[in-house]
């Protein structure tokens, strides 16, 4: 079945307003196999909504329009709909005592404008509006199927979910079930080639890969007919793609890293703390994100300066003279420092050139080590990802949870 959206609103064209409902209306549509080819967005004029509700008539099944289901003269959304499909206004009795009721409970004298509200295409379904005064329609016309929600989302969003969705879930022959696989450590363009096959025979489920802030989520898609059929396709797709990228697969669906670190520390019975430098706090800032992780991190300093180093994490002056603050050596001794004064199980350090200035030809921008103890076992990782600054930092920040992540598995 095809569907498009028209939103109706002159506030949306002028981009007073976002149109969420549209986002939410797709979603949700999604969820029901149902496929979204159009979102039409037209202002409050008849001729224009008149004409866009006509051309979707001709390439979909189904239409939802939301908005224009007010009482004033700019609101002419059922106007527009009764005129393209050829059906009169005639008055709805039960809402019209509905809209009646709704002011004499508000105490508040009801507009002669507000009767048009009761008004709905002949053969119209109607639905019921519990959070406003403007119920919705439904109108069936030669295997055409076009709905017309409020406007407000606060409205619309419980009248499609209540009264819509069992109605479409009930006519769609089928369900769309999506898993997103979380990847760290692997770069967009490598998934690419590594998975090109995949990516290259797909039909039923689909793969598609999206680039997140130094990781890519995959998001495979089944379209079946019964909820087993799709779980079924799913779990193949997700082992065959575990298969090639093994490890670097660190979570699903809404799991941040952060929150797999937590898990992780959590199940090894361990606890972190962390030496940041160019991060300034992002490290922690990250993983106090997550609710109960105070089980598992006890504290991080930001040590930014060569005698911060020195001072709270016992870092050797010497160290740094020869290696310079940026270079593996300081890192583990920050690593080293932290875990040592903190009385953790592991330490997590962070020193790197952020820039915009600052870098050199030996220690460019980008450059950043992180290091680990655990126990008495202390390394460095070298990294180079020359990019903005706010990119550098957080590039580091989740080079330093995959880190932690790895060593935890
Ligand atoms: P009402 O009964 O309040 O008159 P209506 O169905 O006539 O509702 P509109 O007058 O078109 O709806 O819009 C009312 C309000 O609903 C807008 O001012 C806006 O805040 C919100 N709204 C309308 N359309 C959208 C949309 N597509 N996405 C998000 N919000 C919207």
């Amino acid at each position: 079945m095809k569907c498009e959206i028209i939103a109706v609103g002159t506030e949306l064209l002028l981009g007073n307003i976002v149109n969420s409902n549209a986002r939410y209306l797709s979603e949700k549509l999604a969820e029901l196999g149902i496929d979204v080819h159009y979102h039409i967005t037209v202002g409050d004029n008849m001729s224009r909504l008149k004409e866009a509700i006509e051309l979707s008539l001709k390439r979909s099944d189904i239409i939802i329009t939301t908005g224009g289901l007010g009482p004033t003269d700019d609101d002419l959304t059922k106007e527009g709909v009764a005129a393209a499909l050829g059906l009169r206004l005639v008055p709805h009795e039960d809402s019209l005592q509905k809209i009646e009721c709704y002011f004499k409970t508000s105490n508040r004298p009801m507009p002669e404008c507000n009767k048009k509200q009761g008004y709905i295409p002949e053969g119209a379904l109607v639905l019921e509006n519990n959070n406003g005064t403007a119920p919705g329609v439904m109108v069936e016309k030669e295997d055409k199927l076009v709905i017309l929600l409020p406007g407000p989302p606060k409205e619309m969003m419980p009248m499609f979910s209540e009264q819509v969705y069992p109605c479409l879930k009930a006519k769609s022959a089928f369900m769309i079930k999506s898993k997103t696989l979380r990847v760290v450590g692997v770069g967009e363009s490598t998934i690419q080639e590594l998975l090109q096959h995949i990516f290259d025979e797909q039909s039923n489920p689909t793969v598609a890969p999206y680039a997140k802030d130094g990781e890519v989520h995959l998001r495979i898609t089944a379209k079946c007919q019964d909820e087993a059929e799709a779980n079924r396709l799913l779990k193949e797709m997700e082992a065959r793609i575990t298969d090639i990228l093994l490890d670097n697969v660190y979570g699903y669906d809404d799991e941040s890293l952060e929150y797999i670190v937590y898990k992780l520390l959590e199940k090894n019975k361990m606890t972190v703390s962390i030496a940041e430098s160019c991060t300034g706090g992002m490290i922690s800032g990250r993983l106090t994100n997550v609710s109960g992780v105070s089980s598992v991190f006890t504290n991080a300093i930001v040590t930014y300066s060569n005698q911060a180093k020195m001072n709270f994490l016992k870092v050797q002056e010497n160290t740094l003279r020869s290696h310079g603050a940026v270079s593996a050596e300081t890192a583990e001794e920050m690593a080293k420092g932290i875990r040592q004064v903190s009385g953790t199980d592991v330490g997590i350090s962070v020193t790197g050139i952020a820039g915009p200035e600052g870098g050199t030809a030996e220690k460019p921008v980008g450059l950043f080590y992180i290091g680990i103890a655990i126990g008495e076992k202390v390394e460095a990782h070298r990294y180079f990802f020359p990019a903005s600054r706010e990119k550098v930092r957080w590039n580091a920040t989740t080079r330093a949870l995959d880190i932690l992540r790895r060593a935890l598995l």
